[in-house]
Formats: C-alpha cells, sequence, structure tokens
C-alpha cells in the first residue's frame, strides 16, 4: 500500500534586510488577536526585540507581553517560568527573537500551549531556526522531566530573518551554520545506506532539498565572510532549505546522520567530563570531515570548505581534548540506535576510531 505523507512546512518565509520591521504584516496575516508573547535569550537580543520590533508591533496597536530568558543555555526550568508567565497573559502567537536556544525554547513552549510561533533568529548556527527540531540534549532533559508525556515539536508557522541583524552576529556563529549545512552531505548518504540495508523510508525530494543547501555552501564559500549581509543571506537560505527538508521528510532524517551522532556523543561526554562542547555546527562540520572519509567520499573537499568559510576542521579548533574526540567516535553509533547510519550497530573500535580522526587530520 502506497504510504501517506505528512509536510508541515512554514506558511511564510522573509528574508533579506530590515526584515523586522515586516513583524506587524507577518502577524496580522497569522492571527486575528492583538496580544502577541515575545520570547528572547540575554541582554542582546532583548535589546534586538526591543529596538526592531516592538516599536513597530505597539504602533500598529498590538498588545505585547515580553519574557527574556537570560544570558546561558536553556532548560526545562526556565521553559517552565515561561510556560507560567505565558498561561497568564493568554497570547495567541508567540515570536522567538534570538539564537537556537530562544528559539528552542519557543518550539516547546509553543508545543506545550498549542500555540503557533514565529522564528526570528538573530543568528545562523544551525538550521533549528526552521526545523521541527529541537537540540539534542535539551530533548534528553525534556524527555526525562515529563516522563507520561509525549509532546510533539512543530515548524515555526513563519521564519523572519533579519539578514542585517544576522550579520552582526558574533563571527563563528556563520561559520557554524555552515558546518551544520555541510553535514548534510554525510546525512544523506547514512540515509541512503539505511533505506538500501534496512528498507528505511526515503524521500528524494526532501534529500535533493538537504543536498542543495550543503552545495550552496560549497559554492559560494568564498563569499562567506564575517560581517557581510550578502553572506548571512546564503547561509540563512541554506538554512532554512535544510529546515524545510526536515519538514518534508517528517523526521531530521535529511539533515542528521553519523555527524551528528558524534556530534551528540561530545555534548553527552561534555556533560560527563565537565568540558565545554564547541558550537553544534563546529562539531557536525568536524564530524561530517571523518564520516565522509568512513563512506569513502570526499572528505578533503568537506575540509577545504569548512577551512575557506572560517569553520574548525580539527581538535584543536573545536577547544576539545583529542581523547574526547576517540571516546566520542567509539560511543556515537548507541546515541540513536534506531538510526541507522555508516557506523553500524557495532560502532568503531578505539584503534579504529583514533587511525580515522589521525587520518583526516581531525587529531
Ligand atoms: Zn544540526
Amino acid at each position: 500500500m502506497l504510504r501517506l505523507e505528512f509536510m508541515e512546512i512554514p506558511r511564510f518565509i522573509l528574508f533579506g534586510p530590515k526584515a523586522m520591521s515586516h513583524v506587524p504584516r507577518i502577524c496580522r496575516n497569522l492571527t486575528k488577536s492583538r496580544k502577541i508573547f515575545v520570547l528572547t535569550g540575554g541582554k542582546k537580543t532583548t535589546r534586538i526585540a526591543n529596538e526592531r520590533i516592538l516599536p513597530y508591533l505597539l504602533e500598529e496597536g498590538y498588545e505585547v507581553n515580553t519574557y527574556a530568558l537570560g544570558e546561558g543555555g536553556v532548560s526545562f526550568e526556565k521553559i517552565t517560568n515561561v510556560y507560567r508567565m505565558f498561561k497568564t497573559r493568554r497570547s495567541s502567537l508567540i515570536l522567538a527573537v534570538g539564537g537556537g536556544k530562544v528559539i528552542d525554547a519557543a518550539k516547546v513552549l509553543s508545543a506545550l500551549t498549542n500555540t503557533n510561533y514565529v522564528s526570528v533568529p538573530t543568528s545562523a548556527a544551525n538550521d533549528g531556526i526552521a526545523s521541527p527540531a529541537i537540540s539534542y540534549l535539551l530533548k534528553l532533559e525534556i524527555h526525562n522531566k515529563l516522563r507520561r508525556r509525549k509532546i510533539r515539536i512543530h515548524a515555526p508557522v513563519a521564519i523572519i530573518a533579519d539578514t542585517e541583524v544576522i550579520s552582526m552576529a558574533p563571527k563563528k556563529t556563520l561559520a557554524s551554520g555552515c558546518g551544520d549545512l555541510i553535514a548534510k552531505f554525510v546525512a544523506v548518504k547514512d540515509w541512503e545506506l539505511a533505506h538500501k540495508l534496512r528498507g528505511e523510508n526515503y524521500s528524494e525530494y526532501a534529500a535533493s532539498m538537504a543536498l542543495m543547501s550543503a552545495e550552496l555552501v560549497v559554492r559560494r564559500a568564498k563569499f562567506i565572510k564575517e560581517g557581510l549581509e550578502e553572506s548571512a543571506r546564503i547561509v540563512v537560505k541554506a538554512l532554512i532549505g535544510s529546515g524545510v527538508a526536515m519538514s518534508i521528510a517528517g523526521s531530521s532524517r535529511p539533515a542528521s546522520g553519523s555527524e551528528h551522532l558524534f556530534s551528540h556523543a561530545l555534548d553527552l561526554l561534555s556533560k560527563k567530563y565537565g568540558f565545554k562542547p564547541a558550537p553544534h555546527g563546529l562539531q557536525c562540520g568536524v564530524g561530517a570531515i571523518m564520516m565522509m572519509w568512513l563512506h569513502g567520499g570526499d572528505w578533503e573537499m568537506i575540509r577545504d570548505t569548512l577551512r575557506e568559510v572560517g569553520a574548525a576542521t580539527n581538535a584543536y579548533e573545536l577547544g576539545i581534548d583529542p581523547k574526547y574526540i576517540v571516546e566520542a567516535l567509539t560511543i556515537a553509533h548507541k546515541i540513536r540506535p534506531e538510526r541507522y547510519t555508516i557506523l553500524g550497530e557495532v560502532g568503531l573500535t578505539r584503534e579504529a576510531a583514533e587511525r580515522m580522526a589521525k587520518e583526516t587530520g581531525v587529531i
């Protein structure tokens, strides 16, 4: 019998300089209510929302409630606090203004309250800005805290990417976005492998879209420079493409393979040993170099592209001790056992992991 396919994709995507000034127009199209809830992170993103979004909403007569998550990471506790405040405000739309952590918090809040959210990224560090997925560690935490309850994370109902703001984000964010994008070359190879060996559902449409996003980075690598509006535009466009590829596939499959498992493994080890992990996209980029080597593909092209855009290509540039890189490689296959990749069911031995990391210049 033919399989039923379900796609949940954003209704509006707006990107370019001063895109934030168009927030009221998007809100008008999404809700009749005049109550908007604006979620921000630390001082910087709160200032961006206060200066570049709120005046436009207030001018149009919207009642705006704002909540700042504060500096640092996002946790279940922080989301619970927002949830309590949100419940008293009865807003009909959530605007998430910030980086990946703020958007992740909005995704969970949206799922808990059954309210649509708009993704308004202030940086382009990973494809979470457009996807129906949240970061691995937050997912684990929520899974543990809500033991009896499953929540379904949705794609944003709209994405408003102001490339003028995004081009002013810290240097490493754009490079990190490129790392997350180049990872798709490996993710799609892993997906094809799972399709051939395991009969896993495979969508050529979603796979092509993810690959197109990665190819865009390779083709335009020399134009991707910090502080340029044009660079932010290339990376944001590709990240949105990747997020939509996940929405089409109905899972993160086209965007996340063995290189993401390696990154998740590093995140887990960082908790265990107390070291600081590198940004998600940078870890995935380094993972992609090694996993492409394992696939027998053009890993040097991946490494050279990462180098060109200023992303990490080895343990030293990630700021992570080589011994953790090797350990992460040996446990990566256990992270999501249902996600079949080139790592297979038994993964790599320590010796094999070490050899691969050395041959690719990662350690
Ligand atoms: Zn990713």
